[in-house]
Formats: structure tokens, sequence, C-alpha cells
């Protein structure tokens, strides 16, 4: 048994999990992360592109801005395309000084890690069977490690392994509440091998289902389609998807994403979940850890931050002033803005996504007509995409 001693033991090398230790760090607190997953598998995973303004200056004050803002795209609009019209949402004009920024998961993992790197301290990629124990006392993580089995003795455990982890079914079931709901949609999406069409996401909604148009990079374009939860990909043949692409972001002004070759493609099933209270003891809960959000509001990533923001404020408060305030209220304020992000995504969908209910389609264009046609509504739309 190979045993190490650190203040904060990490567990899960994902957005919260490495900005967690790299805030920390900055704060002269040691931490040592731990995570299942390789580091090739951990920095290729696509998943989450936007970014709000609060994250951005966030990562920005905390020396991770280099790469971000020399590569990451700026927006100041969304588009919402209904009817066969594209309708522009200007957050430059609604809420100025405020917009979003397109920047791959995967572009600032690396980066993270990167800066791991740089601090010295380590990440244990590729570590099985990881427990936590005696987190109301006297916290320990326990794993193996290249054949040998590892314990970490710890001041706080931060489980900030996602939603699948093994941090969250640890805390006694009785002890939490959880809240979850399922969307009878699912999103097929692709990263393709074109240059973007458009210098801004397109949300639609069309008769057949909605679409999203996002990018990556200027070569690379993100699409989502509206699906059914138990769709069949191999049922879609790259034909077929650029078909049913421009059928449903069919509009007036014949734009239309550009076509290229499909790099992966996949399904993703949309729920919300939030768990009450994100802490246990000396263990703390963060990102999909404790939430997920439909990706329809582009929240997921962007919530992880601010957890883990929160998180590393309280620790440092704890080591450095000998307060634990901010710790016992981490869980109540993380919770206010997990709910109003979820009030928000959950909106987001019920807005866009097709359901068979004739009445249900004509309000949704009635809302959308509103939303784009009130600066008090596209201000609100505005407001909570650029991050509350
Ligand atoms: C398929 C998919 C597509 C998405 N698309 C979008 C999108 O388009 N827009 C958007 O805003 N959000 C999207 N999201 C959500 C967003 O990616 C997440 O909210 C974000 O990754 C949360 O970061 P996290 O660090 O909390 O969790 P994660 O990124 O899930 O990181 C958790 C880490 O913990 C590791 N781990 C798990 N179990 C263990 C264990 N037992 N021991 C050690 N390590 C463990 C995992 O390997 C992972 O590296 C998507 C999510 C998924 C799953």
């Amino acid at each position: 048994m190979k045993r190490m001693r650190t203040q904060v033991g990490i567990v899960g090398a994902g957005p919260a999990g490495l900005v967690l230790s790299h805030l920390l760090h900055l704060s002269g607190i040691d931490s040592i992360v731990v995570e299942n997953r390789s580091r090739d598998y951990v920095i290729g995973r696509v998943r989450a592109g936007v970014l709000e303004q609060g994250t951005v200056d966030l990562l920005v004050k905390n020396g991770l801005g280099e790469r971000l803002l020399r590569e990451g795209l700026r927006h100041g609009a969304i588009q919402l395309c209904f009817h066969g019209r594209r309708h522009r949402i200007d957050f430059d004009a609604l809420t100025p000084g405020r917009a979003i920024t397109v920047y791959g998961q995967n572009e600032l993992v690396t980066d993270l890690i990167a800066a791991r790197r740089a601090s010295g301290r380590p990440v244990y990629f590729e570590v099985e069977n990881v427990r936590v124990e005696d987190f109301d006392s006297d916290p320990r993580i326990r794993f193996r490690f290249e054949n040998q089995e590892h314990e970490i003795a710890c001041d706080f455990i931060a489980g900030c392994d996602g939603s699948h982890g093994v941090c969250r079914p640890s805390i006694p079931a009785e002890t939490l509440r959880i809240f979850e709901r399922d969307y009878p949609f699912a999103w097929l999406g692709i990263l393709a091998a074109a240059a973007p069409s458009s210098d801004e996401l397109v949300y639609a909604l069309h008769e057949r289902g909605f679409a999203l148009f996002s990018m990556r990079s200027p070569s690379v374009t993100r699409l989502y389609l509206q699906c059914s939860p138990d769709e069949d990909v191999e049922a879609w043949s790259d034909e077929r998807i650029w078909d049913e692409l421009a059928a449903r972001f069919e509009n007036g002004d014949g734009w239309l994403p550009r076509r290229g070759a499909i790099l992966q493609k996949g399904i993703t099933g949309m729920r919300s979940v939030v768990v009450e209270p994100m802490r246990r003891g000396r263990l703390f809960l963060a990102g999909d850890a404790a939430h997920i959000v439909p990706p329809t509001g582009a929240k997921g990533l962007n919530l992880a931050v601010s957890d883990v923001s929160l998180l590393a404020r309280a620790i440092a408060a704890y080591y450095h002033e000998g307060r634990e305030d901010l710790l016992n209220t981490y869980s109540d304020e993380c919770l206010r803005r997990v709910w109003r992000v979820q009030r928000f995504s959950g909106w987001m969908t019920s807005l866009l996504h097709r359901s068979s209910d004739e009445f249900d389609y004509r309000r949704q264009l009635a809302e959308l007509d509103y939303v784009t046609s009130s600066r008090a509504a596209m201000t609100s739309l505005a407001e909570n995409y650029t991050g509350l």
C-alpha cells in the first residue's frame, strides 16, 4: 500500500476537477487528482463548447486565457430560425460587454492539464477501483494504480467525477434528495470537417424538429438534430443527416450549413438532475456529479466551473482565515444558481423541441415570435445565455 497525504483529494479530471486543482494551487493549497480514464481519452471527449462571459473572465483572471483568447471564437449574438426566417438575438446591444466564446471542452481540458503539469502536482490517470471513505471525519481516497493499492489521506474530498462517478453514490442515499426529469427526445450530434457557414450559432425549430448549428473552430462544424432517445445512430447515413439538417434549417435567405466529411457522430440523451445537498461532511460534490442540465442552454460546463470557483474560495477561506462559513453555505449558494440554470435550460428545451402535439407547436411558434420581437424578452434570453 502506498500512502500519501494532501489537503484536498480530487476525484475526476474533467473541467470541474482540473479547474479546482488549478485554483487551489494558485491559493497555495495542495491537491492530488485521480482519474479513471487515460489522459488521451479525457482530452479526446467531444462535449461542450460554449463558454459564458463569467467562465471566460474567471479562466483569464487565473492565467488560463492565453490560447482561449487567441483561438476562442467570440460571439456577440445567436440566431433563432423558425417559420422560414432567421432572427438575431444581439448580445452586444442587449447585454453590453457580455458575450459567449466558442472553445471546445477538449481544448480547455488540454490547457488545464498543461497548467496542472506546470504546477508540478500530480494527476493520476488510469486509476482503478476508486473508493471515497470516512468523509464524515477523516477523509480517504483509495484506488489501484499500476497494480498497487494507494491511499490518499486528506482534509477534504472534492467529488468532481461526473454523472457516473463514485462520490455521489458513496453518500448515504437517505441523506440526499435527487430531483430528476427525463425528456422524451435526444440529440444526434455530428462533428464535421466543414468551415462554419455562419459566424453565429443557429437554433432552429422546424415542423420536423429541432436543429442546432454550432462550430468548434474555423474549420470544424458541430451540428445537432432532435431525435428519439432510442434512435439507432447507424440508421443515419451521412447523406441522410445533411438532408435532414437542410430541411430543418430551411429559410427564405437560402443560408444552409456547409457540408463536409462527418468526423464523428453520436446520440446524447437529455435529462435534468439535481442532488441536494451538494455536501456530506468533508465531501463536496461539484459539476456533473451534482447536477445535469439538458444541453440546449449550453450550461453544463459553465455550471461546473461556477461550482468549483465557489468551492476553491471556501477552501481558501478555511485554510487562510480559519473560516468555515463559506464551506457551510457552499451547497446553498451553488444550488441557487443550479436551479436558475435548470429553469433556463428547461425553458430553452421546451421552446425549441417538437412534440407530436400541434397545439404545442403553434404555442412554441407564438413564443418564438414574442422572444424575437420584444426587447424585454430578448434581453432576458441574452442575460441568461451569456451567464447570470
Ligand atoms: C455526450 C455529452 C455531450 C455534452 N455536450 C454538451 C454541450 O454541447 N454543451 C454543454 O454545455 N454541455 C455539454 N455536456 C455537458 C458538459 O460536458 C459537462 O457538464 C461537463 O463535462 C461537466 O464537467 P465535470 O468535470 O463536472 O464532469 P465530467 O466532464 O464528466 O468529468 C468527470 C471526470 O471524472 C472521471 N471519473 C468518473 N468516474 C470516476 C471514478 N470512479 N474515479 C475517477 N474518475 C472518475 C471521468 O472520467 C471524467 O473525466 C455534454 C455532456 C455529455 C456527456
